[in-house]
């Protein structure tokens, strides 16, 4: 069958690797100029900054992410995988946590910082490794149709209370609300699990980061004769009511016939693209209406000698929305540093993240920017550089921005509708959306449909295709790998 995987992200090469293992005849469009414009990462002055992934859960043998590269068939393209990150956790009064790596190594980190808090963490662990166990994509064990999370154990900030963490250790946790932007008070327990869970288990990356990750999909897709065109985003779905997508309509004129369309851009592209009539309108109000996840200010720096790259650093707790955004209506930001490993000429990529709102800022993605929008993003970054100085001093004079991300620039990096930093949001009591829409033929995909992060959009793909072509189908080369282990 013809299919055309609309964007060449992880969730869109996952795909496209998967249709085309099962014989279909596949066309990835991306309307960036390059493949995988998040995934790859860019580079300042030479240095390589991983924006897509600079950290993944589950990477030990028989962790989940680590299961699906190897089913990908991309596990033996990627160098030097390591799970050795430690989160770092700097509060104002003083006082750093430490979370390491591994289940095991987490509850005893747990027990010597928090004393009585160990047993708690591990039944915690244990709560979330439950939740991971029920779904077919994330557990092979499981032989079943994906049922999806209902949110209905309440959030994590009611569960790390009610479990009677101490309020440091509480902060600590709700951190990896950040994976997915949400905040810990809506961040619905199942979904902290299925995010969050596999980072406890281990957490690493390997050697080249994102843009290694592209390269090694984009060598199987080559091998099984994918055609990838860039500089074409789809302008329109060709579809009737009776056969349903019968094609697309290309950006650079051009139309593409195919029976199946698996998009995974942002949804709320879907009222320009489907042509009047063939949907209800409350289904394409329900995508417009879709919360957003929070934007962030980004910094990239270098530094040679400072930060461990196995180390990520939360400062907490967030400062004052004021301090760093004025003008910007915001609840608190949250600010996290992530430092790569030295490149051969010694520099380390470091790249800060501020997540803040961005209701002050201009709308759309104008160009040229106004030009009080670029004094205040030179303010912002100014100040985000300044505060993260005093937080944490041994930087200060030891590293050097060499650029910084708005939530403008994310608009326009990622072709996001609002500039927020993972898409859609996926919270607490929100309905999923579904793969399958109201158009036959058409699925969707991606960050925005199911989970962010490399195994979200991973596992995002594999659902879509298991929706159009069978579950069995996409899940046998998961089960088998399993069994290889
Ligand atoms: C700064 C940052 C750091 C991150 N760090 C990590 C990390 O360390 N670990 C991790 O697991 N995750 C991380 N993530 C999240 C992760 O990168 C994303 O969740 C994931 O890459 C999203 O993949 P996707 O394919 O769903 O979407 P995207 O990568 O956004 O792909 C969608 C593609 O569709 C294209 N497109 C849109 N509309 C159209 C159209 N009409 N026609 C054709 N093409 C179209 C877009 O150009 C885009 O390339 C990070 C994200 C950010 C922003």
């Amino acid at each position: 069958m013809r299919c055309v995987v609309a964007g060449s992200g992880i969730t869109g090469l996952t795909a496209a690797l998967l249709l085309a293992r099962q014989g279909h005849h596949v066309t990835v469009v991306e309307a960036a100029a390059r493949v995988a414009p998040l995934l790859r990462g860019f580079c300042r002055e030479g240095l390589y900054f991983d924006t897509g992934f600079h950290c993944g859960g589950g990477l030990h043998a028989g962790g989940i992410l680590r299961r699906w590269l190897r089913a990908l068939g991309v596990e033996k393209h990627l160098q030097q995988v390591t799970t050795r990150r430690t989160e770092v956790f700097h509060f104002a009064d003083g006082q750093v946590f430490r979370l390491p790596s591994g289940q095991d190594a987490v509850t005893d980190a747990v027990e010597q910082q928090f004393p009585g808090s160990g047993e708690a963490m591990a039944a915690f662990l244990r709560h979330m490794d439950a939740e991971l166990g029920h779904s077919p994509y994330l557990n092979p064990a499981v032989r079943a149709e994906p049922a999806f999370a209902l949110n209905s154990a309440g959030s994590v900030a009611q569960y790390a209370v009610s479990a009677g963490f101490p309020p440091h250790l509480q902060a600590m946790l709700g951190t990896r609300c950040l994976l997915y932007g949400v905040r810990p008070e809506e961040s619905s327990l199942e979904e902290y699990s299925l995010v969050a869970g596999p980072y406890f288990q281990s957490s690493g990356s390997w050697q080249g980061g994102g843009l290694a990750l592209v390269e090694a999909l984009m060598a199987c897709l080559k091998e099984l004769g994918v055609t990838i065109r860039c500089n074409a985003a789809v302008t329109g779905i060709d579809a009737d009511k009776a056969q349903g997508v019968r094609g697309v309509l290309l950006s650079d004129g051009s139309r593409l016939d195919c029976e199946r369309c698996f998009f995974t851009g942002h949804p709320a592209q879907l009222e320009g693209l489907i042509p009047p009539g063939l949907v209800r309108p409350a289904y394409l109000h329900r995508i417009n209406e879709l919360p957003e996840t929070r934007p962030a200010m980004l910094l990239f720096a270098e530094t040679r000698d400072c930060l461990d790259e196995n180390e990520s650093i939360y400062l907490l707790p967030e400062p004052s929305a004021e301090e760093l955004f004025p003008g910007v209506e915001c609840a608190q930001p949250s600010v996290y540093l992530y430092c790569d490993r030295p490149q051969a000429d010694g520099r380390k990529a470091v790249m800060a993240v501020a997540l803040m709102d961005d209701n002050g800022l201009p709308a759309g993605n104008p160009h040229p920017r106004p030009a009080n929008y670029v004094e205040w993003k030179r303010g912002a970054t100014a100040r985000l550089q300044v505060y993260i100085e005093q937080r944490l001093p041994e930087l200060a004079g030891h590293w050097r921005i060499l650029d910084a991300a708005s939530p403008l620039t994310m608009r326009h990096w990622v072709y996001g509708a609002t500039g927020s930093l993972y898409g859609v949001k996926h919270h607490l009591g929100a309905m999923p959306m579904l793969p399958v829409t109201r158009l036959p033929g058409l699925f969707l995909a991606g960050q925005n449909i199911l989970l962010p992060g490399v195994l979200g959009g991973m596992v995002s793909a594999a659902l879509a295709v298991g929706f159009s072509f069978g579950h069995d189908n996409v899940l046998k080369e998961f089960r088998e790998c399993a069994e290889d282990e």
